[in-house]
């Protein structure tokens, strides 16, 4: 679960696919309205970082420190970032009373509420009407269109890439424990402006071989640079020769 507020049923919610329908109709006037972004636990994805981070218009290291909890876990590469909510009230940094400030950018999480999806690709309600009222309106809406509408697209692709490092992560249980790996890792998923100097101010583009098409494009797009990161975690973490060394001057002489 990726958006859960606290108290929770103990019945397992029914499972939905994409071409059912549900109520739900979520607008200013609700009792509810914004309840859902108070103490709340939102996992953020790589993803979801980089559109807040360029929304809000500072820097991946600037809104780690200000707007997220990093939960590391022993014998876990990757750890699991929250959204951090206020100290005083227990709201999200980024709500008022006329709703989210960061609407547009928002993260996968708070676009699915009030349904999560499971990893078989059903969905179900997170919550019930007790204590999201728009799920007493009486619009029904199809989840796929309503997803749709919510603009869970580009999010799904990232977090499928995302998953193309995490799930291989999973089933092999590699025992990596060295700390500058997990750090790396961190980098590149999470502080993309730090990886991008990384890749610029480093001596990497001397050693490895890269298409200048593509080194154009990280330098100007982060999602571009997200997509490097994860070629360059599976070129690190699981060998896929995604990049090619660069031969020193003297070894293509001796060729
Ligand atoms: S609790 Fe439900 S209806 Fe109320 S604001 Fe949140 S999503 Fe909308
Ligand atoms: S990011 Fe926006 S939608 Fe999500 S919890 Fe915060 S205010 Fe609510």
């Amino acid at each position: 679960m990726s958006h859960s507020n606290t108290g929770s049923s103990a019945r397992p919610a029914p499972r939905m696919e994409a071409e059912h329908y549900f109520r739900f109709r979520c607008a200013p006037g609700l009792d509810c309205f914004t309840q859902c972004c108070r103490d709340v636990n939102i996992v953020l994805t790589p993803y979801d970082l980089l559109r807040l981070k360029n929304a809000l218009a500072i820097d991946s290291n600037e809104f780690i420190e200000k707007y997220a909890i990093v939960l590391s876990k022993e014998n876990r590469l990757i750890p699991l970032v929250f959204l951090k909510m206020r100290e005083d009230d227990k709201q999200c940094p980024f709500v008022t009373e006329q709703g989210c400030t960061v609407y547009e950018n928002r993260p996968w999480a708070c676009r699915m509420f009030p349904l999560d999806a499971a990893e078989d690709g059903t969905f179900y309600l997170i919550t019930d009407s007790s204590r999201c009222k728009g799920l007493d309106e009486p619009m029904t809406r199809q989840i796929g269109e309503w997803l749709v509408e919510q603009g869970v697209v580009p999010y799904d692709e990232m977090n499928q890439l995302l998953t193309t490092i995490t799930a291989p992560l999973k089933a092999q249980n590699l025992d990596i424990d060295n700390p500058d790996i997990a750090k790396m890792i961190f980098m590149c998923l999470y502080n993309l402006d730090k990886f991008r100097d990384f890749i610029f101010k480093s001596s990497f583009l001397s050693r490895f071989e890269l298409d200048p098409l593509r080194i154009e494009k990280i330098k100007r797009s982060d999602l571009e640079l997200l997509k490097f990161a994860f070629d360059w975690i599976k070129f690190g973490i699981f060998g896929e020769k995604l990049f090619k060394v660069k031969q020193p001057a003297s070894d293509v002489k001796k060729a």
